[in-house]
């Protein structure tokens, strides 16, 4: 009866494209005939997951929410999810997200909107955005759906949905988690992480999600840590960056004053305060939407109609009729803007002026944070400009959109861990969500001063 409740819940958020819950139950059985023999059950032993729609998975339905992928059944598992199952993980489903992970509100799905479970404390019962693009992540963990989910963050996918719907999430440093078999969007930025109600779960997915695999050429070669073992909110001696270029003007008040919150909170926690300066953040969310949509048009050539999914193959069509065909239709609008971008900043006669130049603004932010990070600790920020805006909002602008990810792209674009932890609600009694963004490697940091704030 709660199974089924549940799937009614699930069903009204549209968060889940295919659902699985006998993979989920098969597993949990696994955990008690393990513990029947007294064998150890494993870092995630018996806990139903959901799996953001960009992971392949053998056998089961692998879309990026695209109609491009509709059918889709991979013959071969991502890394990242082989790690969960190993880990004794079971799968409830896979979840919605924006086609391709493109978008900040999970509204270019080509399964349809995700739904928050959330609602403005006094403005009826106006649907809002779970976030995006693991927007289907966010919103299945924060109605409590399942206990966590895997996410993807390529300029905020994991922490902005997170801040949307008062869950945790964690992108940790670039390379820690395989990208192989991961829906490519934006490669040199895509970095996979886990979506969870607390920190303390996080740190346990995240221990199961990463290590080095040797068919991700970006994987880094490194150790896990013990990152759940090492958790420690003591803030004694560390030393908190707060980026005065973040503060922009004419910024939200109730954002404003949960940073101000945090700030409190770390001091509370034994922690000082010291003002930093990230003088190119405001160059970051232009250069982000040319390099990712640059990397876009590449990784989005393979789907032609010949190797993945749809083909459409007009009477009497040519090759290039069948490439157009396929491509017109399987592809969303906001997909074929990206492609479009992507593929004009990369022409012979403008790749100086776009590319070559986000690619050197890339370079200066990533400079910005080494040299931050000559002063402090972790930098504490928030994680979005706004509280959840209404699904449609923001739909018929673009740029009003792409400007919601504007705190998360910088950490995105130097590839260090960040992660967004709930701080409050708004007068609206919507969570806001606060950012902490560490050393490359040093997830430890992210998630000890994720902990402090929680
Ligand atoms: N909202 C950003 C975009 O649309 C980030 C998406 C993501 O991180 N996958 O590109």
């Amino acid at each position: 009866e709660a199974f089924n409740a549940n799937v009614a819940a699930a069903s009204a958020l549209n968060a889940f494209i295919v659902a699985t819950p006998e993979a989920a139950v098969d597993a949990a059985k696994a955990v008690d005939a393990k513990r029947a023999a007294g064998q150890p059950l494993g870092k995630m032993g018996g806990v139903p997951i959901g799996m953001k729609d960009l992971f392949a998975t053998t056998g089961v339905q692998t879309t990026a929410a695209s109609h491009m992928l509709e059918g889709f059944k991979p013959q071969y598992e991502s890394t990242v999810s082989q790690k969960l199952w190993d880990a004794g993980a079971g799968m409830l489903g896979k979840l919605n997200l924006d086609q391709f992970a493109m978008g900040s509100s999970n509204e270019t799905s080509f399964f349809g909107n995700v739904i928050s479970p959330w609602r403005r404390k006094d403005g009826g019962n106006a649907a809002l955005a779970p976030g995006g693009s693991s927007g289907g992540s966010s919103a299945a963990i924060s109605a409590r759906l399942c206990p966590a989910a895997t996410g993807t963050d390529t300029g905020g996918s994991i922490r902005q949905p997170a801040a949307f719907t008062g869950i945790t999430g964690i992108k940790p440093t670039y390379g820690r988690c395989s990208r192989w078999g991961v829906v490519a969007f934006a490669s040199s930025l895509d970095q996979a992480g886990p979506m969870a109600r607390d920190t303390r779960d996080c740190a346990i997915m995240l221990e199961a999600m990463a290590g080095f695999d040797p068919k991700d050429s970006t994987s880094l070669d490194m150790p896990v840590p013990e990152w759940e073992a090492g958790l420690n909110p003591d803030m004694k001696g560390k030393k908190i960056g707060i980026p005065r270029e973040y503060r922009m003007d004419g910024m939200d008040e109730d954002v404003a004053k949960s940073w101000d919150d945090g700030i409190a909170w770390m001091k509370a926690a034994g922690a000082e305060i010291v003002d930093i300066s990230l003088p190119h953040t405001k160059y970051a969310l232009p250069a982000y939407y040319i390099i990712a949509p640059a990397e876009a048009s590449s990784n989005l050539a393979r789907y032609d109609g010949v190797r993945y999914g749809l083909r459409d193959l007009p009477e009497g069509a040519g090759l290039q009729d069948m490439y157009a065909a396929t491509r017109a239709e399987g592809f969303g609008a906001e997909v074929k803007r990206r492609i479009m971008i992507g593929t004009y900043v990369l022409s012979a006669g403008f790749y100086d002026a776009y590319y070559n130049q986000a690619q050197k603004i890339r370079t200066l932010i990533a400079q910005d944070f080494a040299k931050a990070f000559e002063q402090c600790d972790v930098i504490l920020a928030p994680t979005c400009p706004t509280a959840a805006f209404a699904l449609g909002e923001k739909m018929s602008d673009p740029l009003a959109m792409y400007l919601n990810d504007v705190f998360a792209v910088p950490a995105s674009l130097a590839g260090l861990p960040a992660m967004s932890v709930p701080a409050g609600v708004n007068r609206e009694g919507l969570p806001l969500g606060l950012q902490i963004i560490g050393k490359a490697f040093d997830e430890q940091g992210v998630l000890n001063a994720g902990l402090a704030i929680e």
